[in-house]
């Protein structure tokens, strides 16, 4: 008699994903593995170490393969699972925009720290360059009272950014902006902004042609090329924010450190009246962070 094959737990199929990924040179294949499972299973990761003995059913498997298939091949995750949590709120995420990563969840902590913030009663906050919506949406839930303009020039973004506005509840306090049909100038009052917070496309134009072309061929280029020095976006988001902070606003830059831009983009800011200006690192030592103030230029 044929013996009957033993049954897929979740713990052996935990164990060979991992394995599998570790061989494609994917990072943190362990992690990777359970991310995929929890979204397939329906539940959140730390939930998973209690069904380690359940039986997956056929479908399930199958759709972990295919899944694995994909991030192996190099796709990010986070389009595999079509959704991913950013601080406060679980985003669809898709190729429409760049994968909200952990270090913009930082950004947010500076700017919600930031007395602009603490001390308004309602405030507009914009994101500027808003790709998924991650900023915005996170800043829109955790400040109850704020409004916040999202701005971005690729409508493919926008529409995934909108779509998590409605999904989130939130489109009421969130206005979208295409601003590569709209003047934000014309939109917003010179001195009406409260906060202004930005993860532009910073990547020097040579250094995103070496990055490796299995992110290029997944996510937007659009959203990472910063122009030669990868300041240019940057450089505008700066210009825009010293007209259109009330003084005393605050501005918060994500940007590149591997390229060193905290220091010359300190001193333009200080050029443009931002005072103080203070550089932050993130988690991994970097510093990858400014935040600035715009002073009354009395
Ligand atoms: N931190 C991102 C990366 O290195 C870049 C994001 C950006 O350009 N805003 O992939």
């Amino acid at each position: 008699m044929d013996s009957v094959p033993p049954a897929k737990t979740l713990a052996t199929v935990l164990d060979g994903a991992g394995a599998f990924l570790a061989k494609y040179g994917v990072d943190s294949p362990r992690a990777t593995a359970e991310f995929l499972a929890a979204r397939l299973l329906r539940c959140k990761r730390g939930e998973l170490p209690a069904r380690a003995a359940t039986a997956l059913p056929e479908p399930i498997l199958e759709a972990m393969r295919r899944g694995m298939r994909r991030v192996a091949a190099g796709e990010p995750l986070q389009y595999v699972t079509g959704q991913w949590d950013f601080r406060t709120v679980t985003l669809k995420t898709d190729r429409r925009a760049l994968v909200p990563r952990p270090e913009t969840e930082e950004l947010v902590s500076l700017a919600l720290a930031h007395p602009a913030l603490r001390a308004a009663a309602a405030p507009l906050v914009l994101d500027y360059g808003t790709g998924s919506g991650c900023i915005a949406l996170a800043v829109a839930k955790e400040l109850p009272a704020a409004r916040v303009v999202a701005v971005d020039v690729s409508a493919d973004a926008l529409a995934l950014a909108r779509e998590n506005a409605e999904a989130l509840g939130l489109a009421s306090r969130v206005a979208f902006v295409d601003t590569s049909e709209r003047d934000l100038g014309d939109l917003l009052e010179p001195g009406s902004v409260d906060a202004i917070v930005s993860n532009p496309p910073y990547i020097p134009s040579a250094a995103v042609d070496r990055l490796d072309p299995k992110v290029l061929a997944h996510e937007p280029r659009l959203a990472l090329d910063g122009g030669p020095d990868g300041m240019a976006v940057l450089r505008q988001v700066a210009e825009e924010a010293s007209m259109l902070l009330a003084s005393g606003g605050g501005l918060f830059l994500e940007l590149d450190a591997e390229s060193g831009q905290a220091r010359p983009m300190a001193a333009y800011l200080r050029e443009l009246g931002f005072d103080p200006v203070r550089a932050h690192r993130d988690l991994a030592g970097a510093e990858r962070f400014l935040s600035a103030t715009l002073s009354d230029g009395l």
